[in-house]
């Protein structure tokens, strides 16, 4: 499942950051998770728990915030919200769109004991 090996990697860089920081336990977990990344954020919330099974993270706390997609147009430089890969510039009609937010994974914060 391509869900188990993200979570097997944010388990790593989280029990990586424990260790630099010489902490014992991870007890929160926090992730910001793109509505168009390609990860479900619902089956990162069932292989996470898995992945951190006998690691200084088994039990952390998971919060888990979706961000919705947008995109910046190249032509009139304004942003706006976006549905899906492909969008218009809703001001002046330019495919010509960046996506700035959307596909991110991000590890917002992580709650160290
Ligand atoms: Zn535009």
């Amino acid at each position: 499942m391509h869900e188990m090996s993200i979570a097997l990697s944010i388990i790593d860089a989280v029990t990586a950051k424990a260790e630099e920081e010489k902490a014992g336990k991870v007890t929160g977990i926090e992730l910001e998770v793109g509505r168009i990344s390609g990860v479900q954020s619902e089956s990162l919330r069932f292989c996470l728990p898995v992945a951190a099974k006998n690691t200084v993270a088994e039990g952390a706390d998971l919060a888990i915030r979706e961000t919705e997609p947008a995109g910046k147009c190249e032509e009139c430089g304004r942003r706006f919200p976006m549905d899906g890969f492909f969008a218009r510039c809703e001001f002046c009609g330019s495919l010509d769109i960046s996506i700035v937010s959307g596909r991110e994974l991000l590890i917002k914060s992580i709650t160290l004991e």
